[in-house]
């Protein structure tokens, strides 16, 4: 569910005619709808209504500023995965006490950072981070609210870069050592055990892996609560997958396969959503520069690239591709849909079967918004797209398009000694 419609044959964003932000701010654009990601917010909070949990947006996949102060101003928390996302949330008006931390290599400085800011826990994920943490907080003479991330070895049955319960992945720790890891975690300084955390993957899209790591992890903590460790938090990661193509559970139905084995638990719940808050609220718009025909095959060629948007490429991702203003003919022709940069990876889509296009039209990508601009790089020397966030009928440009003083800004010209000797 979003608010890109189409109306008056053309495709809006909200009350905001799509071709009107490409004419004004050029393309390629990232184009956000704020009634969506409220909206989202919403029915996912709705779903755990009643259950004393709290929301903390996954925030690599979407970290626009702006974005970040509108899920505040909900409520939300975030879960961040280094100081730079710290800083973002902290300028934008982010409660520390909803913060999480996550992530497999987090430096000292990072750690100290997180401390300083008193941010409500950090979920640890190795024995040495353990005692560094430890060591950290000593030196700055605070206690540190730490949660161990456990790896509760199960296949979310989801593409393999973006798996990350299964025991060969790097994240976690293994489940058959949580208890030494706690037993070890009390003998340490200034470390406050107050949570237990999990993260199976991202883009699953059935109910019974996140009912599997909750059984599991039901099981951890009740032992654990034997042995005297008595935590708050129990951390359910994110991971929820939206309907690219497939068809992921409802709010509702996840919120019901996780709660279920957790009932009775006693423990804060915090969630880790990313991808579903955020990735059918937003749309990458592109323009046709290009329509090629070789002997075998017809090319869309377009403004944007892989640089915009890499999740085709990376995970073999589907985005539906949809033209902002349809052609009355109706005809179809099937083709790949391509990009500038000199990778045969810059591919948007392959073999797509789509309206017939001619250069010059606006094409959507559609459910772009979660690891979309966030990933987006400078690659072939190409500026990174603006970012506009629609509300209605107002529009706001939430990042400014990248301009070629950006993207040379931190280089330095240097005449080396010696001259021509090669
Ligand atoms: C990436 C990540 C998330 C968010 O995953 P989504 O699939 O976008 O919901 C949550 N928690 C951790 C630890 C992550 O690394």
């Amino acid at each position: 569910m979003n608010y890109f419609n189409y109306h008056n044959d053309q495709l809006l964003a909200e009350d905001v005619p799509l071709s009107d932000l490409a004419a004004c701010y050029g393309t390629p654009l990232y184009v956000y709808s704020a009634r969506t990601l409220r909206r989202h917010f919403r029915v996912l909070s709705e779903a755990f209504a009643g259950t004393d949990s709290l929301i903390c947006f996954a925030m690599k996949a979407l970290s626009n500023l702006s974005i970040l102060k509108l899920f505040s101003d909900l409520g939300a928390g975030f879960d961040i995965v280094s100081s730079g996302e710290l800083m973002r949330c902290l300028k934008a008006g982010a409660d520390p006490g909803k913060i999480v931390f996550s992530g497999v290599g987090k430096t000292d400085e990072e750690l100290e950072a997180a401390l300083m800011a008193r941010i409500l826990m950090i979920n640890v994920e190795s024995r040495p981070e353990l005692h560094r943490v430890s060591a950290v907080a000593q030196r700055l003479k605070v206690q540190a609210p730490v949660s161990l991330r456990v790896n509760p070895d199960l296949d979310p049955g989801t593409h393999p870069h973006i798996s990350t319960g299964h025991r060969d992945s790097k994240f976690g720790i293994p489940l058959s050592q949580v208890h030494e890891y706690y037993a070890e975690a009390r003998t340490l300084k200034n470390l406050d055990l107050a949570g237990l955390s999990t993260h199976i993957g991202s883009q699953i899209t059935e109910t019974a892996p996140f009912a599997e790591a909750g059984v599991k992890v039901a099981k951890i903590v009740q032992e654990l609560r034997a042995t005297g460790v008595a935590l708050k938090y129990l951390d359910l990661g994110g991971g929820l997958g939206i309907p690219y193509q497939e068809q992921p559970p409802s709010p509702v139905q996840y919120a019901a396969a996780i709660l279920g084995p957790l009932r009775d638990i006693g423990l804060k719940i915090i969630l880790e959503p990313g991808r579903v808050l955020v990735g059918n609220a937003g749309v990458f718009l592109t323009k046709v520069l290009y329509v090629k025909e070789t002997d075998v095959k017809r090319f869309v060629v377009i403004d944007g690239a892989m640089n915009d948007l890499i999740r085709p490429v990376l995970y073999e991702a589907y985005h539906e591709i949809v033209p902002v203003v349809p052609r009355v003919s109706g005809e179809r022709v099937t083709a790949d849909v391509v990009g500038p940069v000199c990778e045969s990876g810059d591919f948007f889509a392959r073999e797509r079967d789509l309206p017939a296009l001619q250069a010059g039209d606006l094409l959507a990508v559609m459910s772009a918004g979660a690891y979309g601009f966030v990933m987006a790089s400078n690659y072939n020397s190409r500026l990174r797209p603006a970012e506009i966030l629609v509300n209605g009928a107002e529009v706001h440009v939430i990042r400014d398009r990248d301009t070629f003083e950006d993207v040379v800004r931190n280089e330095h010209i240097v005449t080396l000694k010696g001259g021509a000797d090669a």
